[in-house]
């Protein structure tokens, strides 16, 4: 190779050695700029070296030089490798514009696979290095020695970033390649584990597409080379599974002969659920899935008190029919209840709760309480804590939601501003993510000022419904208070001890053995009392004295663990002091007191509110 023999080790790799695709993360190509410059030891006499070599290196006014003298940057090698492609393949910006300025075809086929500087810029995963070429007009479409389009090798050597970027860029996510696979058909193929396969189904690529020679799927091409992961996220992307390839066989079929064992439980087991869902009882069953599941809820738990409460002595008796009911509830719900729907379970454990706790207050404790007095704070108490559960499981938490074309355009931005990374951008999402945002793993998507998870609603806790689960937490404390005040009430007037005679063995036994039932409930009422009130004092501490979030709060208290500079929950940016960031919580001015901050966190990026707040700030 002319003037190629010194180029060192990484550039021969690059150009005629195997290309074996690597795994790489999205931080990786940060590294690789620096990689490449290792593998050159600076040279300290530049001026004899070759054009070849100053271009490896990056020696732009050798470069400059040489072409000034007369060199034409047109010209290839013996190898047919063009400057172009060595400045492209060592990520030399300067260089690239440079020989571009001087006549340089930017679409240069070259080398032994046939390929443009764009293909070599993205095998080794330089997103700047694309950005730029793009720029200068290089075609993305053109197809390499291998077949593959620029598109097909970014997946091939699982580059996200540049994927994204080529896609928001405006190539269609199902380009196709020499022998007409799609990126979503190699993925599958040819990169074994769930990434770019997850990655490229988040731009809603086709999964009915078949290739030109076998007439296969994504998921005909999954099967084929046993990649379970793959198969198992186009299964729940809803891929078809009675295409036929052009021998006539059906992913399963393809399962059968390479004797998968795993594969074939996987595609059975999916066809039957697919046929289940298709008949008509299960169908109306799910429409009204969530008030069978209410109703059943209710009985459950009515049965268990009228158990308790039998007359018959014979706790054996009491025992063993629990444990019949409770055997016979976890196998219908397992027959019956869809697991993506068992994330209603605690909401409708809440709400069953919520509506024997009015019962026994309504049916036993009325009779006690004539007074109106305590009547009209309780039924104010318990129509508070239904609106604000409500308020709290159906408001938006602030969950960050982005047309296609936004997404597009804030990718490229991202991208050519060189800020691509996880910490600034949502990788599941394809969204930049707001300052004090989350992804939620269970919710699948990014909330705005991110508090929590919340086990009994199913959502998240964010900017949208804060404010109404903290006076959901206020009013079920409030609730258990009365129905404490009514239980210890009800057993002063109706059982036949007190705690102060009997001592504590005399007066549990005769509260049992009272009423079962009003036992049963003041466990059920002390278990959500203590866990909101708790849960009620640390949110206020939290949103008082610190403006911090939960999920906040428990990050700096984990880098505080982790570094020597113990990090002050107080002096954070967001932390205004207790009034102002009572005011700022609840949106209240407070007859004009103070004046709240109004941040719209959906859309917050950077930290411009409060300047003058802002001195220490600490990366939360
Ligand atoms: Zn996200
Ligand atoms: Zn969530």
């Amino acid at each position: 190779m002319e003037g190629g023999g010194g180029a060192g080790p990484a550039c021969k790799h690059h150009s005629h050695g195997p290309h074996q695709p690597q795994a790489r993360n999205w931080h990786s190509i940060h590294k690789d700029q620096s990689k490449i410059q290792a593998a050159f030891p600076l040279v300290e006499d530049y001026s004899s070296c070759d054009i070849v070599k100053a271009t490896q290196y990056g020696i732009l006014e050798r470069c400059k030089e040489l072409v000034e003298a007369g060199y034409d940057v047109r010209q290839p090698d013996k190898e047919n490798v063009t400057l172009l492609h060595w400045a492209a393949i060592n990520n030399r910006l300067d260089l690239v514009k440079f020989y571009i300025s001087k006549g340089a075809v930017v679409d240069q086929l070259g080398g032994d696979l046939n390929s443009t500087p764009l293909h070599w810029a993205i095998r080794q995963g330089h997103l700047s290095m694309v950005i730029l070429l793009l720029k200068c007009g290089a075609d993305p479409t053109l197809i390499d020695g291998e077949g593959y389009s620029s598109i097909h090798l970014a997946v091939v050597f699982q580059h996200m970033p540049i994927i994204a970027y080529l896609i928001s860029k405006g190539q269609s996510v199902d380009t196709t390649d020499f022998s007409g696979q799609t990126p979503l058909m190699l993925s599958a193929q040819k990169v074994i584990g769930p990434e770019p396969t997850g990655f490229l189904l988040k731009f809603n690529p086709s999964l009915s597409a078949v290739d030109k020679i076998q007439k296969n799927t994504a998921l005909h091409w999954a099967v084929t080379a046993g990649n379970v992961n793959a198969v198992e996220l186009l299964l729940d992307a809803g891929s078809n599974l009675d295409i036929k390839n052009v021998k006539g066989d059906t992913p399963l079929d393809l399962a059968h002969q390479i004797q998968n064992r795993l594969l074939i439980h996987m595609l059975t087991q999916e066809e039957k659920m697919r046929i289940r869902k298709n008949s008509r009882l299960l169908r109306m069953l799910a429409k009204y899935e969530f008030f069978l599941l209410l109703l059943s809820s209710l009985t459950l738990m009515w049965a268990i008190g009228y158990i308790m409460d039998l007359s018959s002595d014979s706790w054996l008796l009491k025992g063993s029919l629990l444990l019949f009911i409770f055997f016979g509830i976890s196998l219908l719900t397992r027959q019956f209840v869809e697991l993506k729907n068992l994330k209603y379970l605690p909401a409708i454990f809440m709400l069953s709760s919520i509506f024997w706790l009015s019962m026994t207050w309504f049916v036993w404790f009325l009779p006690d309480l004539a007074d109106t007095i305590f009547q009209i704070p309780f039924i104010l108490s318990v129509m508070g804590l239904l609106y604000y559960f409500y308020k709290t499981w159906r408001t938006d938490p602030g969950y960050i939601k982005v047309s296609e074309e936004e997404r597009r355009k804030s990718i490229v931005t991202l991208a050519e501003a060189g800020h691509l990374d996880f910490r600034t951008f949502c990788t599941s999402c394809l969204v930049k993510k707001p300052l004090r945002s989350m992804h939620c793993i269970a919710c699948n998507s990014c909330t705005a000022r991110y508090d929590q998870h919340c086990l009994w609603t199913g959502q998240c806790i964010g900017v949208g419904n804060h404010y109404y689960f903290i006076l959901f937490l206020l009013f079920l404390t409030m609730v258990g208070v009365w129905m404490v005040y009514g239980t210890l009430l009800y057993w002063s007037e109706h059982c036949a001890t007190t705690y102060r005679q009997d001592g504590a063995w005399t007066y549990f036994t005769q509260i049992v053995s009272c009423s079962p039932w009003v036992l049963y409930i003041f466990t059920l009422v002390s278990f959500h009392t203590s866990w909101s009130s708790l849960m009620l004092i640390i949110q206020l501490y939290q949103i008082a004295f610190l403006g911090l979030t939960s999920h906040e709060r428990l990050n700096l208290m984990i880098q505080s663990k982790c570094s020597k500079h113990a990090a002050s929950l107080r002096k954070t940016p967001y932390n205004h002091g207790c009034f102002q960031n009572l005011a700022d919580f609840f949106q209240c001015s407070c007859f004009g007191m103070f004046k709240p901050n109004i941040v719209d966190w959906t859309k917050q990026y950077t930290l411009t509110f409060h300047p003058a707040k802002g001195k220490n700030v600490h990366c939360v």
